[in-house]
């Protein structure tokens, strides 16, 4: 009886293999596996690319993920994975960036002249030691550069001031406010300026 119920069972797997729909789900998964076979060698060498600058090591990667054959490969990749460059050839790009723009930011960081210490974009005198880092423009109140000969905002002309030829009482006013730098601006002789303009006045 056991001999026959193990021929019985002989017989049912063999017709069970032979089955056509059977034979279809293992022909697809062997076609299946040589596909992700493929797929996976592709993979590793594309990987390898991004990787590394050598052009012959992107094949010795697909090689070790191809010579496994298709029902071992996957050992080829778990072994790939490990010995693969850390890195991506563009990661290592956007770190190089990253650390570049930090090192410009960090060079960027403006110091006073006077005590070499951290000082503020928009101040205009170093609080330590008194030394002046920019200077307010009398005309639009906005900051300006201590060596600007005129004001990039408004455009008023700091080395010839409209003040002292026109001393109307606004005009003086202004003109005894010292300058910005610290220093009162010699106020430009009114004679000077109109004696310059009489002529082309009368002519
Ligand atoms: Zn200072
Ligand atoms: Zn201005």
């Amino acid at each position: 009886m056991p001999t026959d119920l193990s021929g019985q069972l002989g017989s049912a797997v063999d017709s069970f293999l032979s089955s056509a729909v059977v034979q279809l789900v293992l022909y697809s998964v062997v076609l299946y596996l040589f596909i992700v076979w493929l797929a996976a060698a592709f993979w590793a060498f594309r990987d390898m690319h991004d990787r590394t600058e050598n052009p012959v090591m992107p094949y010795v990667a697909a090689a070790l993920i191809l010579l496994p054959t298709p029902f071992f490969f996957v050992l080829g990749v778990i072994v790939y994975r490990v010995i693969r460059p850390g890195e991506r050839l563009g990661e290592v790009y956007e770190r190089n960036l990253a650390e570049e723009a930090l090192l410009a930011e960090v060079e960027a960081v403006r110091t006073c002249r006077g005590c070499d210490r951290r000082v503020g974009e928009e101040w205009i005198i170093c609080p330590w030691c008194r030394t002046r880092l920019n200077r307010v423009c009398p005309n639009c109140e906005r900051l300006v550069g201590l060596d600007w000969t005129l004001c990039a905002w408004c455009g008023k002309d700091f080395e010839r001031p409209v003040v002292a030829a026109q001393p109307s009482a606004e005009g003086a006013q202004v003109a005894s406010i010292p300058d910005a730098a610290g220093q009162t601006r010699p106020a430009r002789p009114a004679g000077g300026t109109i004696a310059n303009r009489k002529p082309a006045v009368g002519g």
